[in-house]
């Protein structure tokens, strides 16, 4: 069973990170989104809405999953038994970023590093853009699915 690792922040889960869990859920058998969890990093979302966010949007999808996870991504994907970690590129500065911490983690493990570039459409989200937009009132429902809404 070929199973790939989609580690990140997810504050929030955009439509960005849809496009690539669903285009992964297409090449892979499962898909097992992991919330890396930093304890010096301040997030918008708690660690359990960031987590129902990304559980809502895929309830239809059995091949999803959604774990948190602490420590090295290679240790966490080693420790579950999973070979693939599969990242979003954005544009260069995400492939130039990107291309250094695929290349560690090959130098620290086995583990392959599975790149998709993203759909057009959504290219231009992140999920820093869309804090900013919450922040100051906007109208960040087209940036993410149904299942984020900012309830205070
Ligand atoms: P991190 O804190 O690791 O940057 P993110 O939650 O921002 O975590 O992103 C996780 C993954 O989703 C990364 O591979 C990133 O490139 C990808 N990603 C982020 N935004 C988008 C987007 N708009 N389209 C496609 N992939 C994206």
């Amino acid at each position: 069973m070929k199973r790939a690792l989609f580690p990140g922040s997810f504050d929030p889960l955009t439509l960005g990170h849809c496009d690539i869990i669903k285009r992964g859920v297409t090449l892979f058998d499962e898909i097992i989104i992991a919330i890396g969890v930093n304890s010096d990093k301040k997030y918008m979302f708690s660690l359990d809405e960031r987590k129902k966010f990304i559980e809502e949007a895929f309830a239809h999808e059995p091949k999803v999953k959604v774990v948190t996870y602490k420590g090295l991504t290679v240790d966490f994907c080693n420790e579950i038994g999973v070979d693939f970690i599969l990242r979003g590129l954005r544009n260069p500065a995400d492939f130039e970023f990107e291309k250094a911490i695929a290349h560690t983690n090959r130098s620290l493990s086995e583990i392959e590093t599975v790149f998709l570039l993203t759909a057009a459409s959504t290219s231009y989200i992140a999920s820093s853009i869309v804090r900013d937009v919450i922040r100051n009132n906007g109208d960040y429902t087209k940036l993410v699915p149904d299942s984020v809404r900012v309830t205070n």
